[in-house]
Order: C-alpha cells, then structure tokens, then sequence
C-alpha cells in the first residue's frame, strides 16, 4: 500500500484553514501513524510529530529505542531520538528555530502535563485545539484505505465461520474467546482489534460484558462481537448473535426486529443528510415493536486505523454524511436478565454518495448445534 503523506499533510493545512498555527504537535500515535506511517505507542515515554506549518518541515520526537524503526519507515524530515534520562521539552526547544506564538494540539490527547513542559519551554505561547481537524481529516477515507479495512474484514468473516466449527459441548465463552484470537493470527491479522467478546445466555444482554467461565448451552442467545487489527493497521468490527440449540418464539422475534433494524439503517445511508438519520431509523424499527426501551446506545461509530474513531452516529447528530465516511450500524435489544440481540455492520459512502456494506457474513439467523 503506497499512501501519500505529502498529500495528508496538505489537507491537513487546507482543514486548518486560516487559523493562526505556527506548530502543529501530534502526540497520539494513531494520528501520527496517520500522518507519516509509523507507529509504535510510547507507552509512558514521550513521542510527538511537530509540523512547522511556515515551512511544513516535520519532526518526529521519539523513544531513542524506536530510532531504528521510524528511520526505516517513517515519512518525516528528522527523526529525533529522546533518551530515558533527557527532557523532552529542551530537546523540542533546540530543535524548533522559527518563533512561535501558537501550537496547534489534540486536546483530547495532551496531557497537563505535556502542557506545562511545552510552556517551560516556550513560555508565552497559545494552544489551539486541532483535534476536530484532525477527526474530520480521518472521517474521509479513500479507496485505497476501504481496501484495507475489506482486508480486515474478510479476515474476521473467516475467523467467524472457522471459529464457529470449533463449538462443542461444554466450552465456555473464554475457550472460544481463544479459538478465535488463535485464529485470527493464523490468518494473517496482526491481532483483535479490541477484546473479543462472546456473551452467552443471558450475558448477550451486556452491550460490554466480558467473556468468562460461563459454559454454551442450548438455548442459549450467543453474541459474538470482535474484530481484527491489520499489519497495516486498519481495523474491523462486526457483530453476529446466533442460538444454541433451538430458539424460543419470543428469541426468533427479538432477532426478527433487529435484523430489520439493521437493515433500515444500513438502508438510510447515503451522502448528503444528517448522520442522525440513520441511528433514527434504525431506532424507530425497535420503538414501534415495543423494545425501544432495550435499545439504549447510540447505532454506530466511525472506524478505520483504529476501531473507534469519528463520526458517532446517534440520534441528536445534525453532521452530514460525506462520501468517504465509514461507520458501523450495530443496532440491537438487551433484555436484562434474558439475553440479548446485536448486529453489527459496516457501512462506506462511496464515490456516488452511496452505501456500500463491507461486511459480508449472512444476517438471517443461524442455530449453533453443540
Ligand atoms: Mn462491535
Ligand atoms: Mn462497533
């Protein structure tokens, strides 16, 4: 995959538009994965990608123990090593020659106390919060990216329909957990992209319960919520809830409802209206069935180089929908103390303004036999 750095930068600056920034300072490493193609998270050391915006001239702050690496793939000017006992804010003081009066950074991101070390150093400067730009930067992705989250899909969709054969009596949520996080590495993906989470029984009802001793059993709702993280680094999630055994009347028909919520969501995407659309009318397909009120969280949100990311699409967002968006629909009811339906799907606007399902795997219902 060749991706343009140059290019990303320019549209950073053009995002940025006629705001007064002389530094931009990325500090989260998915962002400044994004902008120059390393990564490696920090973990308590310091790391950030300074953009001296006069001459667009990049300085990537690091670990001295990530040297090697950036300097093998990270699209920067310098590269500039930060060992354990030096003070990062001297070094990005020696470093920056140009006067600066404002630093753009992601105030989601900066800690306080980065803050004050950057104000140690450059005492009389403004921060600017570029977070926005740079969410809104990712939010639109290309063709090139879309191929690289299918990769991540279609490696999920075969660690769904190989990890499902592995089900046998008596396993429990944590066995199968490991089935597919075994195989998931074994076909290619560098690792889930968030815990996997199987829930079964009247644990389906958790929209983030943990996977634990709970033996599968027959009748029991089986929700499995995961997904895989690339050697590129695009992310996947997908949602499907099947049933062990034989399904109730009453679990066939809360299937039923979320199936078509699903796909009334999945249907209302297009470019050109307000992101809350969707969540809406996913949503009104469980309020007119009566299970509105186990339908508490928004229907989806943004993914790419990480799994979470913007937009959020829920019931109040008036943003509109952009070519190049891609989100999750992931509708579902959560019954406490009786189980619960999610299903989940991911959703790209194309080219034309409209909606493109990466995910593949079949929504009708399918019973587990143990
Ligand atoms: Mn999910
Ligand atoms: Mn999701």
């Amino acid at each position: 995959m060749t991706i343009d750095y140059e290019n990303r930068k320019d549209k950073l600056f053009n995002q940025l538009g006629d705001e007064t920034i002389d530094l931009v300072l990325i500090t989260d490493p998915s962002n400044i994965y994004y902008m120059t193609g390393f990564y490696a998270h920090p973990h308590e050391r310091y790391m950030s990608l300074i953009i001296d915006r006069e001459n667009k001239e990049t300085f990537l702050f690091l670990p001295a123990l990530d040297r090697e690496i950036a300097a093998a793939t990270a699209k920067v000017d310098n590269i500039i090593p930060i060992s354990d006992e030096e003070d990062p804010f001297s070094i990005i003081k020696n470093n920056i020659k140009n006067v600066v009066g404002t630093i753009g950074i992601e105030m989601n991101v900066v800690t306080v106390s980065h803050q004050n070390g950057l104000l140690a150093s450059f005492p009389s400067v403004d921060f600017i919060n570029i977070q926005p730009h740079i969410n809104k930067l990712r939010t639109i992705k290309s063709r090139e990216e879309i191929n690289g989250l299918k990769e991540a899909v279609n490696i999920i969709e075969k660690v769904l329909d190989e990890g499902l054969k592995t089900i046998k009596e008596g396993m429990t949520e944590a066995e199968l957990v490991a089935e597919f996080e075994y195989l998931m590495k074994k076909f290619g993906a560098a690792g889930p992209s968030f815990s996997t989470m199987v829930l079964a029984g009247e644990k389906a009802a958790l929209p983030h319960g943990s996977p634990g001793d709970k033996k599968l059993q027959n009748g029991d709702f089986l929700l499995i919520d995961f997904g895989v993280i690339t050697r590129d680094r695009y992310c996947s999630d997908i949602t499907r809830t099947f049933i062990i055994g034989e399904a109730t009347d009453k679990q066939k028909e809360i299937y039923d409802i979320v199936k078509a919520s699903t796909q009334a969501g999945v249907d209302a995407v297009k470019a050109g209206v307000p992101l809350k659309e969707f969540d809406i009318a996913a949503r009104n397909v469980i309020e007119k069935s009566g299970y509105g009120d186990y339908f508490n969280n928004r229907v989806g949100h943004g993914l790419g180089i990480e799994v979470h990311e913007a937009p959020s699409i829920h019931h109040l967002n008036e943003d509109p929908a952009e070519k190049g968006m891609l989100f999750t629909i992931e509708p579902g009811i959560y019954i406490p103390g009786y189980g619960g339906v999610r299903i989940e799907e991911e959703v790209y606007i194309d080219e034309n303004g409209e909606a493109e399902v990466l995910t593949n795997y079949p929504r009708d219902l399918k019973i587990i036999e143990i």
